[in-house]
C-alpha cells in the first residue's frame, strides 16, 4: 500500500496549474467480475489501472441486479435510500436521491453533462438533468456516441456503459475460466481503448484536469446474479488520473481471538437443549435475530442446530437453522405453512469455529451472516404466523424427536425480537454481548453456556431469563477461542464513485445529499477559489491486538479528536491528540473495540483495535 506523504502531496500540488478544467469520463461496464479484468488482456485498462487509485476488494451490496446496482452508483445511496430492489425500479426514491447529475447541475447550471448506455433503464429510469443522452444498441454505437460527445469542447462530463460482458456471462457464465465471457471482457477494452483515445485527442486536453472512473454493477456466479455471494457482491473501482495517488487498496484483514472459554458440548448421543417460552413465538410480521458460534467435524443427514419448528417439512411454520445433506453447510428455513424460504450459509463442517447468524425481518430482507460476511439474502417473505407450538430445540428440531443429532459446540447462543442490522452485526461479530450493546433491551434469549451444569444453561438476557434445559449431558466443555478475521481498512464501495467525482468537480459534497459513500484520492486545490484541503485517506494501528497502549499512522495531520467505542457499540472514551502525539494508552479491559477518528471534512474514519490483557 502507498502511503502519501506530505511530501508527495505538495509535489502534486505543484504540479497541478491552477484553474485546469474539471472533467470527469465514467465508464460502467456491466457484471465484469474483477478476477476476470485481471485474467483478460486489457491494455486499455490496464494503462488506467497504473495511474490510478484503485481496488480489485470493492464491493457492491445485496440485491447485486443491474437496476439495484447502478443507481447505487449514480446516486451515491445504497438501497434502503434510493429504493429500487430490482429491474423493476418500483418503490425507486429519485425524488429525494437522485442521479449525480442534478447534484452537479445545482452547484453548476452550466456544466454540460452526457449520459450514453447500452442498457436502457439507466437512462430512462435513473437519469437527470442531462444535456444529452443516448440508448446505443451495441458496445460499437456506445463507442461512436461517447467518441461524438467527446470531441464537443463544452462536455464537462459523460458516462458510458457497456453491456456485452454481462450478455455474456448470462449466456457463458461468469468467471475466469469461461473463454466467451473473457473475450467480452476483451472486446469492452478496445472500446474503452477508443473512447480513452478520443479525450486524449480533445484539443484543448492538456488544459484540462479528467478523472476516468471505471466500476461495474455486479458481479455474477454460474449464469446470474441477484444474490448475496461475495462473487456477486465483489467489485473493481478505478479512479485513474493525476489528481489521484497510484494506490492499490486491498482488503487487510487481522485475526483476533474472541474472548470464549466453555462451549456447550453436543457430540454425544441425543445431547439436546430446550427452550420453552411464549416470548419466542413470534407472530405474522414480528422480526427476529438468531445467532451463536457453532464448531463441528461433520453429521448425519441434516440436523437441526436451533429450530422451534417440526424440521420434517420446510413448510411447517417455524424456523431452523440447519445442517445440510451436502454434509458441508448450514442453511435456514422458515414456513408458515402454506409458503416457505430456504438460505443456504457457508462451509462449517471444517472442525473450526464460526459465528453465524440469521436476520429477518419479515416484510424485507432475510440476511444469513457468517463470520462477519453476509453469505446469503431473499426479499422473499412468508407473511403468515410462524407460530408452531413446539418449544425451541437447541441441537434437535421443536419436537425434540428428530432422527439426527447435531454433532458439534455450540457457545454464545442470542435470541432477539429484531432484526439486527448490518452495521450492529459486523461490529459484533468476535465480541460477547454486554448491556451498553445497541440492542441490548431487544436481547430476549442469550446463553453464554459458562456454567459446569449438568441439566442446564441459566439465560442472562436482560428481559426474560429464561433456562435451557438439557437433556443427555455432560454438556459443557473447554473450548479453544474463535479466531475472527477482522477488516482492518476502508475498501472503496459502489456508493463511493458520487462523491469521489463531485469533489474532483470541486464540488463539495453537500450535508442534505445524505450521501453512503466516501472520498477517495486527493481533493486537490486545483478549483478555483478553493482552500487547500487534504482528504484524509487512512489510518492504521499498531500493534493490533494491543495491551492498551498503541500508536496511530497515516495520512492525517494536525489536531485529531478521537472516540473509542465497545463491540457492543457504546463509547467509552474519547479525546485529542496534538499535532506531534499519537500514541494513546487505553487503561480498558480486554475486547475488541473500535477507534473512530474524526476527519478534517467532518468524516469519520475507524478501525478495530483488540486489547488482550
Ligand atoms: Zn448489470
Amino acid at each position: 500500500m502507498v502511503r502519501v506523504t506530505f511530501a508527495t502531496l505538495f509535489t502534486l500540488l505543484c504540479l497541478v496549474s491552477f484553474g485546469q478544467e474539471r472533467k470527469f469520463l465514467l465508464i460502467g461496464i456491466d457484471g465484469l467480475r474483477p478476477d476476470a479484468l485481471q485474467a483478460a488482456e486489457t491494455p486499455a485498462l490496464d494503462a488506467l489501472i497504473a495511474n490510478s487509485t484503485y481496488s480489485f476488494d470493492a464491493l457492491t451490496q445485496f440485491p447485486t441486479y443491474s437496476g439495484p446496482g447502478w443507481s447505487s452508483m449514480l446516486t451515491g445511496v445504497w438501497s434502503p435510500k434510493h429504493g429500487v430492489m430490482d429491474n423493476s425500479f418500483v418503490g425507486s426514491n429519485y425524488a429525494d436521491y437522485p442521479h449525480f447529475f442534478s447534484l452537479l447541475k445545482e452547484a453548476d447550471p452550466s456544466l454540460y453533462l452526457a449520459s450514453v448506455t447500452q442498457w436502457g433503464p439507466i437512462n430512462q429510469q435513473i437519469l437527470s438533468a442531462e444535456d444529452y443522452a443516448a440508448i446505443p444498441g451495441s458496445m460499437e454505437e456506445a463507442e461512436q456516441e461517447a467518441i461524438s460527445q467527446l470531441t464537443n469542447p463544452e462536455l464537462d462530463g459523460l458516462m458510458v456503459h457497456l453491456d456485452d460482458v454481462d450478455i455474456a456471462g448470462h449466456e457463458f457464465g461468469y468467471g475466469v475460466d469461461i473463454p466467451e465471457y473473457l473475450l467480452a471482457v476483451e472486446a469492452a477494452d478496445d472500446h474503452v481503448s477508443e473512447i480513452i483515445s478520443a479525450m486524449q485527442a480533445r484539443p484543448d486536453f492538456t488544459n484540462e484536469e479528467w478523472l476516468v472512473a471505471i466500476s461495474t454493477d455486479h458481479g455474477g456466479l454460474d449464469f446470474g446474479h441477484g444474490g448475496a455471494s461475495y462473487e456477486e457482491r465483489n467489485i473493481f473501482i478505478i479512479f485513474s488520473g493525476d489528481n489521484f495517488p497510484d494506490e492499490m487498496i486491498s482488503a487487510e484483514y487481522s485475526m483476533l481471538e474472541a474472548e470464549t472459554s466453555l462451549a456447550l458440548n453436543m457430540n454425544q448421543t441425543n445431547v439436546y437443549g430446550e427452550i420453552d417460552h411464549p416470548v419466542y413465538e413470534f407472530d405474522e410480521n414480528e422480526d427476529f435475530t438468531v445467532d451463536l458460534r457453532i464448531k463441528t467435524n461433520g453429521w448425519s443427514d441434516d440436523p437441526a442446530i436451533i429450530s422451534d419448528k417440526n424440521w420434517w417439512s420446510g413448510y411447517n411454520p417455524g424456523f431452523v437453522l440447519a445442517c445440510q445433506t451436502d454434509q458441508q453447510t448450514w442453511k435456514f428455513n422458515l414456513g408458515d405453512g402454506e409458503e416457505r424460504i430456504d438460505l443456504d450459509g457457508g462451509v462449517i463442517n471444517d472442525g473450526e469455529w464460526h459465528h453465524i447468524l440469521v436476520s429477518c425481518d419479515r416484510d424485507g430482507t432475510t440476511f444469513l451472516w457468517q463470520d462477519g460476511e453476509v453469505v446469503a439474502a431473499t426479499v422473499e417473505t412468508v407473511s403468515g404466523s410462524i407460530v408452531s407450538d413446539f418449544p425451541i430445540g437447541v441441537g434437535q428440531d421443536g419436537t425434540l424427536s428428530y432422527d439426527f443429532d447435531f454433532d458439534g459446540w455450540i457457545d454464545e447462543l442470542r435470541i432477539w425480537n429484531v432484526a439486527l442490522d448490518e452495521e450492529t452485526i459486523a461490529s459484533t461479530t468476535c465480541a460477547a454481548i454486554s448491556p451498553s450493546h445497541v440492542y441490548y433491551n431487544d436481547l430476549i434469549g442469550y446463553w453464554k453456556m459458562e456454567e459446569m451444569s449438568d441439566t442446564g444453561i441459566d439465560g442472562i438476557d436482560p428481559n426474560n431469563l429464561v433456562d435451557m434445559i438439557l437433556y443427555n449431558g455432560p454438556y459443557v466443555s473447554q473450548e479453544d477461542p474463535m479466531i475472527c478475521s477482522i477488516l482492518e481498512n476502508e475498501i472503496p464501495e459502489i456508493v463511493d464513485i458520487v462523491p469521489t467525482i463531485l469533489t474532483h468537480m470541486c464540488v463539495e459534497v453537500a450535508d442534505e445529499w445524505d450521501l453512503d459513500g466516501h472520498i477517495w484520492g486527493i481533493d486537490l486545490s486545483g478549483c478555483a477559489n478553493e482552500v487547500e484541503t487534504v482528504e484524509l485517506l487512512s489510518f492504521q494501528i499498531q500493534p493490533n491486538p494491543s495491551n492498551g497502549r498503541f500508536s496511530i499512522s497515516g495520512t492525517l495531520s494536525g489536531d485529531l479528536d478521537y472516540e473509542v467505542y465497545h463491540a457492543s457499540g457504546k463509547k467509552v472514551l474519547q479525546g485529542r491528540l496534538g499535532d506531534d502525539v499519537r500514541t494513546i494508552e487505553l487503561n480498558l479491559a480486554a475486547g475488541v473495540y473500535t477507534i473512530r477518528i474524526a476527519g478534517q471534512n467532518g468524516e469519520n474514519l475507524s478501525r478495530q483495535l483488540l486489547i488482550q490483557r
